[in-house]
Protein backbone atom coordinates (compact mmCIF):
# COMPACT_ATOMS: atom_id res chain seq x y z
CA UNK A 1 0.00 0.00 0.00
CA UNK A 2 2.58 2.41 1.08
CA UNK A 3 4.36 1.63 -1.75
CA UNK A 4 1.12 2.32 -4.24
CA UNK A 5 1.10 5.70 -2.12
CA UNK A 6 4.03 7.26 -3.20
CA UNK A 7 4.02 5.65 -6.94
CA UNK A 8 0.77 7.73 -6.80
CA UNK A 9 2.41 10.75 -5.13
CA UNK A 10 5.12 10.66 -7.40
CA UNK A 11 2.68 10.55 -10.74
CA UNK A 12 0.44 13.56 -9.34
CA UNK A 13 3.91 15.61 -8.61
CA UNK A 14 4.59 14.62 -12.66
CA UNK A 15 1.73 16.23 -13.80
CA UNK A 16 2.28 19.02 -11.62
CA UNK A 17 5.85 19.43 -13.15
CA UNK A 18 4.42 18.68 -16.47
CA UNK A 19 2.20 21.57 -16.12
CA UNK A 20 4.46 23.94 -14.88
CA UNK A 21 7.36 23.71 -17.50
CA UNK A 22 5.20 22.98 -20.42
CA UNK A 23 3.19 26.92 -19.90
CA UNK A 24 2.87 28.46 -23.82
CA UNK A 25 1.84 31.98 -24.86
CA UNK A 26 0.85 33.70 -27.81
CA UNK A 27 1.03 37.70 -27.72
CA UNK A 28 -1.09 39.10 -30.00
CA UNK A 29 -1.44 42.79 -31.04
CA UNK A 30 -3.70 45.30 -33.30
CA UNK A 31 -2.26 48.55 -33.93
CA UNK A 32 -3.63 51.63 -32.54
CA UNK A 33 -6.79 50.35 -31.38
CA UNK A 34 -8.53 52.75 -28.55
CA UNK A 35 -9.42 51.79 -25.75
CA UNK A 36 -12.86 53.54 -26.45
CA UNK A 37 -13.76 51.26 -29.44
CA UNK A 38 -12.71 48.24 -26.62
CA UNK A 39 -14.86 49.48 -23.70
CA UNK A 40 -17.42 51.67 -24.89
CA UNK A 41 -18.31 50.13 -29.03
CA UNK A 42 -18.73 52.53 -32.09
CA UNK A 43 -18.63 56.17 -31.22
CA UNK A 44 -21.46 58.04 -32.66
CA UNK A 45 -19.88 60.56 -33.01
CA UNK A 46 -17.43 59.46 -35.00
CA UNK A 47 -19.95 57.53 -36.84
CA UNK A 48 -22.78 60.12 -38.06
CA UNK A 49 -19.31 62.61 -39.49
CA UNK A 50 -19.66 62.45 -42.82
CA UNK A 51 -16.24 63.32 -43.00
CA UNK A 52 -15.22 59.64 -41.49
CA UNK A 53 -18.66 57.27 -41.88
CA UNK A 54 -17.75 56.91 -45.76
CA UNK A 55 -21.52 57.43 -46.96
CA UNK A 56 -22.66 55.02 -44.77
CA UNK A 57 -23.55 55.57 -41.34
CA UNK A 58 -26.95 54.02 -41.85
CA UNK A 59 -25.19 50.49 -42.06
CA UNK A 60 -22.88 51.46 -39.14
CA UNK A 61 -25.81 51.84 -36.72
CA UNK A 62 -27.84 48.95 -38.56
CA UNK A 63 -24.51 46.63 -37.15
CA UNK A 64 -22.77 48.30 -34.55
CA UNK A 65 -25.09 50.60 -32.34
CA UNK A 66 -27.12 50.12 -29.42
CA UNK A 67 -27.97 52.92 -26.63
CA UNK A 68 -27.31 49.96 -24.25
CA UNK A 69 -23.69 50.17 -23.45
CA UNK A 70 -22.91 46.52 -22.47
CA UNK A 71 -25.09 45.34 -26.09
CA UNK A 72 -22.95 48.36 -28.09
CA UNK A 73 -19.32 46.54 -27.04
CA UNK A 74 -21.10 43.12 -27.98
CA UNK A 75 -21.85 44.37 -31.20
CA UNK A 76 -18.29 45.23 -31.76
CA UNK A 77 -16.32 42.82 -29.90
CA UNK A 78 -18.60 39.72 -28.97
CA UNK A 79 -15.65 37.76 -28.26
CA UNK A 80 -14.41 40.47 -26.08
CA UNK A 81 -17.64 40.69 -23.65
CA UNK A 82 -18.41 37.05 -23.86
CA UNK A 83 -15.91 34.90 -23.08
CA UNK A 84 -12.89 36.99 -22.14
CA UNK A 85 -15.14 38.97 -20.04
CA UNK A 86 -16.34 35.83 -18.17
CA UNK A 87 -13.25 33.75 -18.17
CA UNK A 88 -10.08 36.72 -18.52
CA UNK A 89 -9.23 40.09 -17.28
CA UNK A 90 -9.42 43.09 -19.47
CA UNK A 91 -7.77 46.69 -18.46
CA UNK A 92 -7.94 50.59 -19.97
CA UNK A 93 -11.32 51.27 -19.08
CA UNK A 94 -10.55 54.73 -17.70
CA UNK A 95 -14.33 55.48 -16.98
CA UNK A 96 -13.77 52.20 -14.13
CA UNK A 97 -10.59 53.81 -12.83
CA UNK A 98 -8.21 51.23 -15.18
CA UNK A 99 -5.26 53.27 -16.65
CA UNK A 100 -3.48 52.02 -18.94
CA UNK A 101 -0.60 53.76 -20.69
CA UNK A 102 2.77 53.90 -22.71
CA UNK A 103 5.64 54.38 -20.65
CA UNK A 104 7.30 56.43 -23.68
CA UNK A 105 6.98 59.57 -24.47
CA UNK A 106 6.25 58.99 -28.31
CA UNK A 107 2.84 57.07 -28.93
CA UNK A 108 4.04 55.89 -31.96
CA UNK A 109 4.53 52.51 -32.91
CA UNK A 110 8.29 51.27 -32.95
CA UNK A 111 8.61 52.99 -29.37
CA UNK A 112 5.65 50.97 -28.39
CA UNK A 113 6.08 47.91 -30.04
CA UNK A 114 9.68 47.90 -28.16
CA UNK A 115 8.32 48.64 -24.76
CA UNK A 116 5.97 45.90 -25.13
CA UNK A 117 8.71 43.33 -26.47
CA UNK A 118 11.46 44.25 -23.82
CA UNK A 119 9.56 45.07 -21.41
CA UNK A 120 11.26 48.94 -20.67
CA UNK A 121 10.53 52.34 -22.10
CA UNK A 122 14.34 53.74 -23.69
CA UNK A 123 14.14 57.38 -24.63
CA UNK A 124 16.29 56.44 -27.64
CA UNK A 125 13.87 54.46 -29.72
CA UNK A 126 12.42 57.48 -31.37
CA UNK A 127 11.26 56.75 -34.97
CA UNK A 128 9.63 54.03 -36.64
CA UNK A 129 13.10 54.36 -38.84
CA UNK A 130 14.73 53.47 -36.43
CA UNK A 131 17.94 50.42 -37.25
CA UNK A 132 17.42 46.82 -35.84
CA UNK A 133 16.96 46.74 -31.91
CA UNK A 134 19.64 46.76 -29.59
CA UNK A 135 17.51 45.22 -26.88
CA UNK A 136 16.84 41.76 -26.10
CA UNK A 137 12.38 40.99 -27.03
CA UNK A 138 10.67 38.29 -25.29
CA UNK A 139 10.92 36.15 -28.20
CA UNK A 140 14.36 35.90 -28.57
CA UNK A 141 14.99 35.61 -24.94
CA UNK A 142 12.49 32.66 -24.68
CA UNK A 143 14.16 31.15 -28.15
CA UNK A 144 17.46 30.57 -26.25
CA UNK A 145 15.80 28.45 -23.18
CA UNK A 146 16.23 24.74 -23.89
CA UNK A 147 12.28 24.08 -23.08
CA UNK A 148 11.19 26.80 -25.95
CA UNK A 149 13.97 26.49 -28.19
CA UNK A 150 13.07 26.47 -32.01
CA UNK A 151 9.72 26.66 -30.70
CA UNK A 152 9.18 30.62 -31.20
CA UNK A 153 8.48 32.46 -33.97
CA UNK A 154 6.50 35.92 -34.82
CA UNK A 155 4.14 37.06 -37.68
CA UNK A 156 3.43 40.60 -38.46
CA UNK A 157 1.30 42.81 -41.23
CA UNK A 158 4.00 45.34 -40.83
CA UNK A 159 7.73 44.90 -42.09
CA UNK A 160 9.11 47.02 -39.29
CA UNK A 161 9.16 44.37 -37.21
CA UNK A 162 12.07 42.93 -39.12
CA UNK A 163 13.98 45.63 -37.07
CA UNK A 164 11.60 45.98 -33.93
CA UNK A 165 12.24 42.27 -33.42
CA UNK A 166 16.17 42.41 -34.80
CA UNK A 167 15.52 39.24 -36.56
CA UNK A 168 19.12 38.86 -37.45
CA UNK A 169 20.18 38.76 -34.18
CA UNK A 170 17.30 36.98 -32.79
CA UNK A 171 17.42 33.72 -34.44
CA UNK A 172 14.06 32.89 -34.70
CA UNK A 173 11.59 33.32 -37.75
CA UNK A 174 10.02 36.34 -38.01
CA UNK A 175 7.45 36.72 -40.93
CA UNK A 176 6.01 39.86 -42.32
CA UNK A 177 4.56 41.95 -44.86
CA UNK A 178 5.81 40.60 -48.12
CA UNK A 179 8.40 38.50 -46.41
CA UNK A 180 9.50 35.70 -48.54
CA UNK A 181 8.47 32.80 -45.62
CA UNK A 182 10.21 30.37 -46.40
CA UNK A 183 10.22 28.57 -42.98
CA UNK A 184 6.88 27.45 -44.05
CA UNK A 185 6.26 27.35 -48.02
CA UNK A 186 6.51 23.40 -47.46
CA UNK A 187 2.90 24.15 -46.60
CA UNK A 188 0.16 24.15 -49.27
CA UNK A 189 -1.92 26.77 -47.43
CA UNK A 190 1.21 29.14 -46.96
CA UNK A 191 2.36 28.53 -50.85
CA UNK A 192 -1.25 29.69 -51.42
CA UNK A 193 -1.20 32.50 -48.94
CA UNK A 194 2.00 34.18 -50.52
CA UNK A 195 1.00 33.92 -54.07
CA UNK A 196 -2.33 35.81 -53.00
CA UNK A 197 0.22 38.75 -50.43
CA UNK A 198 2.38 38.75 -53.42
CA UNK A 199 -0.41 39.49 -56.57
CA UNK A 200 -3.19 40.79 -54.50
CA UNK A 201 -4.03 44.79 -53.85
CA UNK A 202 -1.78 46.54 -52.10
CA UNK A 203 -3.85 49.34 -50.03
CA UNK A 204 -1.19 50.04 -47.95
CA UNK A 205 1.42 49.91 -50.08
CA UNK A 206 4.98 48.36 -50.02
CA UNK A 207 5.26 48.32 -46.29
CA UNK A 208 2.31 46.25 -44.85
CA UNK A 209 -0.10 43.51 -45.98
CA UNK A 210 -3.87 43.17 -44.92
CA UNK A 211 -4.52 41.63 -41.47
CA UNK A 212 -6.12 38.75 -43.20
CA UNK A 213 -3.08 37.47 -45.02
CA UNK A 214 -0.92 37.96 -41.81
CA UNK A 215 -3.76 35.96 -39.89
CA UNK A 216 -4.38 32.55 -41.84
CA UNK A 217 -0.50 32.58 -42.35
CA UNK A 218 0.18 32.41 -38.07
CA UNK A 219 -2.82 30.50 -37.90
CA UNK A 220 -1.32 27.67 -40.13
CA UNK A 221 1.68 28.10 -38.93
CA UNK A 222 0.07 27.49 -35.20
CA UNK A 223 -1.60 24.37 -36.30
CA UNK A 224 1.15 22.60 -37.83
CA UNK A 225 4.15 23.95 -36.30
CA UNK A 226 3.25 24.37 -32.36
CA UNK A 227 5.31 27.15 -31.08
CA UNK A 228 5.74 27.30 -27.35
CA UNK A 229 6.11 31.26 -27.44
CA UNK A 230 4.27 33.26 -30.33
CA UNK A 231 3.47 36.41 -31.53
CA UNK A 232 0.74 38.10 -34.20
CA UNK A 233 0.78 41.70 -35.16
CA UNK A 234 -2.58 42.59 -36.51
CA UNK A 235 -2.17 46.48 -38.17
CA UNK A 236 -5.61 46.97 -40.18
CA UNK A 237 -7.11 49.23 -37.42
CA UNK A 238 -4.21 51.50 -37.23
CA UNK A 239 -4.36 51.62 -41.38
CA UNK A 240 -8.16 52.62 -41.99
CA UNK A 241 -7.87 54.96 -38.62
CA UNK A 242 -5.12 57.08 -40.56
CA UNK A 243 -7.25 56.77 -43.62
CA UNK A 244 -10.00 58.26 -41.71
CA UNK A 245 -12.25 55.56 -42.62
CA UNK A 246 -14.25 54.88 -39.33
CA UNK A 247 -16.46 51.84 -41.12
CA UNK A 248 -13.35 50.04 -42.23
CA UNK A 249 -11.64 50.48 -38.53
CA UNK A 250 -14.85 49.21 -37.66
CA UNK A 251 -15.11 46.42 -39.72
CA UNK A 252 -11.18 45.49 -38.76
CA UNK A 253 -11.94 45.69 -35.15
CA UNK A 254 -14.89 43.16 -35.50
CA UNK A 255 -12.68 41.25 -37.34
CA UNK A 256 -9.97 41.35 -34.97
CA UNK A 257 -12.19 39.84 -32.34
CA UNK A 258 -13.29 37.01 -34.60
CA UNK A 259 -9.78 35.84 -34.88
CA UNK A 260 -9.04 36.27 -31.38
CA UNK A 261 -11.76 33.81 -30.99
CA UNK A 262 -10.85 31.55 -33.54
CA UNK A 263 -7.11 31.40 -31.99
CA UNK A 264 -8.28 30.45 -28.45
CA UNK A 265 -10.71 27.85 -29.56
CA UNK A 266 -8.29 26.06 -31.36
CA UNK A 267 -5.77 26.67 -28.56
CA UNK A 268 -8.32 24.92 -26.11
CA UNK A 269 -9.15 22.07 -28.78
CA UNK A 270 -5.85 20.91 -28.87
CA UNK A 271 -4.25 18.87 -26.39
CA UNK A 272 -0.58 20.46 -26.83
CA UNK A 273 -2.00 23.92 -25.89
CA UNK A 274 -5.25 23.42 -23.88
CA UNK A 275 -5.37 25.19 -20.38
CA UNK A 276 -1.53 25.66 -21.04
CA UNK A 277 -1.46 28.60 -23.20
CA UNK A 278 -1.78 32.29 -22.14
CA UNK A 279 -2.84 34.97 -24.08
CA UNK A 280 -1.53 38.89 -23.60
CA UNK A 281 -3.54 41.21 -26.12
CA UNK A 282 -2.70 44.70 -26.41
CA UNK A 283 -2.30 47.17 -29.00
CA UNK A 284 1.13 49.49 -29.16
CA UNK A 285 -0.53 53.39 -28.24
CA UNK A 286 -3.94 55.01 -28.33
CA UNK A 287 -4.83 57.45 -30.77
CA UNK A 288 -6.99 61.14 -30.03
CA UNK A 289 -10.27 61.31 -28.43
CA UNK A 290 -10.14 64.74 -26.22
CA UNK A 291 -10.45 66.32 -29.84
CA UNK A 292 -12.85 64.13 -31.34
CA UNK A 293 -11.12 64.48 -35.49
CA UNK A 294 -7.92 63.20 -33.24
CA UNK A 295 -9.43 59.63 -33.64
CA UNK A 296 -7.33 59.50 -36.80
CA UNK A 297 -4.04 59.87 -35.39
CA UNK A 298 -2.00 59.22 -32.74
CA UNK A 299 2.02 60.74 -31.58
CA UNK A 300 3.08 63.45 -29.03
CA UNK A 301 1.06 66.51 -30.91
CA UNK A 302 -1.98 64.17 -29.92
CA UNK A 303 -2.51 64.78 -25.67
CA UNK A 304 -4.38 61.51 -24.98
CA UNK A 305 -2.66 59.24 -27.50
CA UNK A 306 -0.42 57.26 -24.65
CA UNK A 307 -3.91 55.59 -23.19
CA UNK A 308 -3.77 51.94 -23.98
CA UNK A 309 -5.73 48.52 -22.84
CA UNK A 310 -4.83 45.45 -22.42
CA UNK A 311 -6.36 41.73 -21.84
CA UNK A 312 -5.25 38.57 -20.14
CA UNK A 313 -6.90 35.35 -20.56
CA UNK A 314 -5.68 31.79 -19.55
CA UNK A 315 -5.08 29.13 -17.12
CA UNK A 316 -3.73 31.46 -14.41
CA UNK A 317 -6.27 34.34 -15.09
CA UNK A 318 -8.52 34.70 -12.35
CA UNK A 319 -11.65 35.13 -13.75
CA UNK A 320 -12.63 38.81 -12.96
CA UNK A 321 -13.25 40.78 -16.49
CA UNK A 322 -13.42 44.25 -16.86
CA UNK A 323 -11.09 45.63 -14.08
CA UNK A 324 -12.16 48.64 -11.99
CA UNK A 325 -10.36 51.01 -10.18
CA UNK A 326 -6.76 49.39 -10.38
CA UNK A 327 -3.41 50.35 -10.22
CA UNK A 328 -2.11 52.47 -12.88
CA UNK A 329 -0.19 50.29 -15.53
CA UNK A 330 2.40 50.96 -18.32
CA UNK A 331 2.89 48.88 -21.59
CA UNK A 332 6.27 47.67 -20.19
CA UNK A 333 5.06 45.96 -17.31
CA UNK A 334 2.68 43.18 -19.49
CA UNK A 335 4.96 41.01 -21.06
CA UNK A 336 6.79 40.85 -17.27
CA UNK A 337 3.53 40.16 -16.15
CA UNK A 338 2.39 37.12 -18.56
CA UNK A 339 6.25 35.39 -18.12
CA UNK A 340 4.94 35.41 -14.36
CA UNK A 341 1.55 33.58 -15.41
CA UNK A 342 3.06 31.30 -17.38
CA UNK A 343 5.73 30.37 -14.53
CA UNK A 344 8.70 31.60 -16.19
CA UNK A 345 11.43 34.33 -16.45
CA UNK A 346 12.36 37.01 -18.90
CA UNK A 347 15.70 38.61 -17.75
CA UNK A 348 18.03 39.81 -20.45
CA UNK A 349 21.04 42.00 -19.89
CA UNK A 350 18.72 45.45 -19.51
CA UNK A 351 16.42 46.15 -16.43
CA UNK A 352 13.00 44.91 -17.35
CA UNK A 353 9.77 46.36 -15.78
CA UNK A 354 7.95 45.36 -12.56
CA UNK A 355 4.71 42.70 -13.43
CA UNK A 356 1.76 44.13 -12.35
CA UNK A 357 0.32 43.12 -9.27
CA UNK A 358 -2.34 40.88 -10.94
CA UNK A 359 -4.87 38.35 -8.98
CA UNK A 360 -4.00 35.37 -9.59
CA UNK A 361 -6.38 32.44 -9.67
CA UNK A 362 -5.82 29.54 -7.22
CA UNK A 363 -4.47 26.48 -9.10
CA UNK A 364 -5.79 23.10 -8.10
CA UNK A 365 -3.05 20.89 -10.02
CA UNK A 366 0.12 22.78 -7.14
ZN1 LIG B 1 -0.27 54.82 -36.71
Amino acid sequence: MKKIVSILMCLLALKSFSQDTDQKFIIITTDGLRWHEVFKGMDSMIAIDPRFNQDDSLELFKKYWSSNLSQRKALLMPFFWSTIQSQGQLYGNRNLGSKADNANPYWFSYPGYCELLTAQADTSINSNDFPPNPYENVLEHFNKKSNYKNRVAAFGSWNAFDRILNEKRSGFPVINAFDDNQIALDQPDMKLIHQMIINGFRPFGNSEILDVFTHYQAFTYLKTQKPKAFYISYGDTDEWAHHGEYKFYLEAIHQFDAWIKEIWEYVQSDPFYKDRTTLLITTDHGRGDLKKENWTSHGQSIPDAHETWFAFIGPNVKPLGEMKDTQQVYQKQLVPTLIKLVGESFKPAHTVAEPIVLPLKYNSSH
